[in-house]
């Protein structure tokens, strides 16, 4: 099947359908573009491929032809429908009616170091990602996502784009932009630009006895932006402003220092003296 928009198209009115906004039905219709993230990926026949909402299949067909096995997770029972259909031919794929949110992925997959090659449904990016960085059968990500999300995921020290996406995602491995995709090679077109995001899993060696208190720290010192660290912290933790003052001076650093301007080791070394030593 060679995606284009007429394609796309007939098929959604085979079925009687059209895209629904509220799964964030975004299809492409764009075969280099398709080609070009699975050769991104590096799909190959040793890969278990993870595809969370594959739709009517364009990309779906491609990771089938390239890879191992794929699995396919799709919220819409109208898309699994027409994927059992138009994909009967492909053996090596599973597909699930599913909100990939709601499962523990070790209950449909045994398979370990699987790759996530997904357009994803943008209202849910963040959770999704979150899921797939904390995933341990998960070790390849390469997704498609709003253009500015992926700026915000790669985003350096001192910029607008830092934030506690990109510390979280650099916490768990190595995030590269690999290309832009624009709003045209989607039907119906979004209103937005997309990129696509690789991140290769591999965390940082840092020494923690509680990473979920970790986890939910970067997230909560950047909870209000245009505060400083130290008032970010007493509002979100029970602690008194001349303990941190004397952290802060112990790790020189300014005591009206802002969370963008901090690095990750800088993070984490405000934290083991704060909660773990
Ligand atoms: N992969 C297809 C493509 O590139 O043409 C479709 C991508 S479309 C942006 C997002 C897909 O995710 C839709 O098929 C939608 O039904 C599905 N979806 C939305 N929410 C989901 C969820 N929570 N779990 C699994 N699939 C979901």
């Amino acid at each position: 099947m060679i995606s284009n928009i007429n394609k796309t198209k007939e098929i959604l009115s085979f079925y009687n359908l059209n895209a629904k906004k509220k799964f964030g039905q975004n299809f492409l219709v764009d075969s280099n573009i398709i080609n070009k993230i699975c050769d991104c990926a590096d799909v190959n026949k040793e890969d278990t491929i993870i595809e969370i909402g594959p739709g009517i299949g364009a990309l779906t067909e491609v990771l089938c032809n390239r890879a191992k096995k794929v699995y396919a997770f799709d919220i819409d029972p109208d898309m699994v429908n027409i994927l059992n259909h138009e994909l009967k031919d492909c053996s090596n794929l599973v597909v699930f009616n599913k909100d990939f949110l709601d499962i523990n992925i070790s209950d449909y997959i045994k398979e370990d170091n699987i790759k996530v090659v997904s357009n994803l449904p943008y209202y849910i990016t963040t959770p999704l990602l979150l899921k797939l960085l904390n995933e341990v059968k998960v070790k390849e990500i390469y997704i498609m996502i709003q253009l500015e999300v992926a700026s915000r995921i790669i985003g350096k020290c001192n910029t607008k784009d830092y934030g506690s996406l990109s510390c979280l995602v650099e916490y768990m491995g190595k995030a590269n932009f690999e290309f832009k995709v624009t709003r045209n090679c989607f039907y119906p077109a979004p209103n937005v630009d997309s990129a696509i995001l690789s991140i290769i899993k591999e965390k940082r060696d840092y020494k923690l006895n509680n990473e979920p208190n970790f986890l939910k720290f970067i997230q909560n010192i950047f909870s209000m932006r245009r505060k400083t660290l130290i008032n970010n912290i007493c509002n979100n933790y029970d602690i008194k402003r001349d303990i941190l003052e004397s952290i802060l001076n112990e790790l020189n650093i300014k005591l009206n220092v802002r969370s963008e301007e901090l690095l990750l080791d800088d993070i984490y070394n405000i934290y083991i003296k704060l909660f773990e030593e």
